[in-house]
Formats: C-alpha cells, sequence, structure tokens
C-alpha cells in the first residue's frame, strides 16, 4: 500500500504551514517528506528520490532556487515553487530554471492540490509514453493530431496559422507547466528580438483564443498569467 503512493518533499521552513499542507496531502493519499532547509532537501532528494517536490524559495540557509538548479542538473522531476514573492521577475526566473509552476502564498489549498495533480499527471504521460510524432493530445473536447498539424473542439477542426498552431503545439507538450513568454519566443521564433516578439506573442494568442471560442476574460484551455506567461491546462 505504501509503495504505491506518491512521495512528495515539501521544502519549508514555516511550521504552519508546512503542517497544513502535509496534513492535505496526506490526507488526499500522499506520502509526505518534509523539508525545513535547503540542505536536508538536498539530503532527502538523494535518498528517497520523491516523485514530486513543493518548494519554497526563502529558506534559513540557502535560497530554495539553489535546490531546484541541484534538482535540474540530473532530474525532470516536477517542481512546484511555493512563495511570497510576487514579483514577476522572481516567477520568470524560478519557470526558466525549471519549475513546472509557480503558487503564490497566500494560497488555497484546493488549487495547490489541483496543481499538484497537474504535474504528476503530465509528468507521468510524457516520462512513460512520450510525445511520438504521430501521438494525439487531448484536454476535454480539445484534440491535436501532431502529425497531420490539425486542432479540434469538438470534432470541429479550428483552422490556425501556422506560427498559432506552433504555439498551440508547443503549449501542449508542455502541458500544466506554466511558460514564459521568453521560453515561448525561444521556441517559436528562435532568439531574436525579444521586445518586438513579446507583441507579436501576444497578438497570437488573442487569436487563438478567439479561435477556441474563448469570452475575454476566461479561461478555457490556455491560462496567461499576465507578466509571466501562458499555461495549456490540463
Ligand atoms: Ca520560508
Amino acid at each position: 500500500m505504501m509503495n504505491n503512493k506518491y512521495k512528495i518533499l515539501l521544502v519549508e521552513d514555516d511550521a504552519n504551514i508546512s503542517n497544513l499542507i502535509a496534513a492535505m496531502l496526506e490526507a488526499t493519499g500522499y506520502q509526505v517528506l518534509l523539508a525545513e532547509s535547503c540542505s536536508m532537501a538536498k539530503l532527502l532528494y538523494s535518498s528517497y528520490l520523491p516523485d514530486l517536490i513543493i518548494l519554497d524559495l526563502g529558506l534559513p540557509d540557502k535560497d530554495g532556487m539553489e535546490l531546484l538548479h541541484f534538482v535540474r542538473k540530473s532530474a525532470l522531476t516536477p517542481v512546484i515553487v511555493l512563495s511570497a514573492r510576487t514579483k514577476e521577475e522572481d516567477k520568470v526566473a524560478a519557470l526558466d530554471s525549471g519549475a513546472n509552476d509557480y503558487v503564490t502564498k497566500p494560497f488555497g489549498s484546493a488549487e495547490l492540490l489541483a496543481r499538484v495533480r497537474t504535474a504528476l499527471r503530465n509528468h507521468r504521460f510524457s516520462s512513460e509514453e512520450g510525445r511520438l510524432p504521430g501521438g494525439r493530445f487531448t484536454l476535454r473536447d480539445l484534440e491535436i493530431h501532431y502529425e497531420a498539424r490539425q486542432v479540434f473542439i469538438q470534432g470541429q477542426e479550428i483552422r490556425l496559422t501556422q506560427t498559432e498552431y506552433n504555439i498551440v503545439a508547443f503549449l501542449s507538450e508542455n502541458a500544466g507547466k506554466m511558460m514564459t513568454y521568453s521560453a515561448i519566443i525561444k521556441a517559436i521564433w528562435g532568439s531574436g528580438a525579444y521586445d518586438g516578439s513579446i507583441k507579436k506573442l501576444q497578438v497570437n494568442m488573442a487569436n487563438i483564443r478567439k479561435k477556441f471560442g474563448a469570452k475575454p476574460g476566461e479561461e478555457n484551455y490556455i491560462t496567461n498569467e499576465l507578466g509571466v506567461g501562458y499555461r495549456m491546462n490540463g
């Protein structure tokens, strides 16, 4: 029974927060390993190889980013950053260093659990099944056929331009992960002039959302975090 449980490494020095999260995760059926410092987290990570890491950035010994770099040297273990730092630059830095997602304190339990589920599911999908060229991506009634480069909603083909398709495909290949503007721009246009590309990206995203039938201010398949990036939900 224990062996079937996902192991989650929770790195958090605030006992009130860690107790709350640990209780919530355990009630949901996860096994929790708790570290109160960066050095302890490294030790637990290396000994137990957890399935997911929830990472506070403000730790007593080192910055939590150090653990993120340490893990990313050798593994794609999903990392959800949980931080009181709300500046866009901090989020972008964590995401561009390989964090899968970023949750800002204070947070809702339901929201954090949803992000954990998404990160675990997408990681399992990408590591076990791979993304074959002829593969398909499904998110509720949205379907992408990679080989034919076609996108369908409720079985109806959505006509996208080449660029729009490339953006949608890239986000779907990283579903559940918040992709920063610069990561998307690099993938779609190469590392060109970044400033002009943000505008181009925003125009393309607006068109994609319109074609996907999103109403202004409403999220359907793709979430936009202003100043940070986009995430294909899932
Ligand atoms: Ca802290």
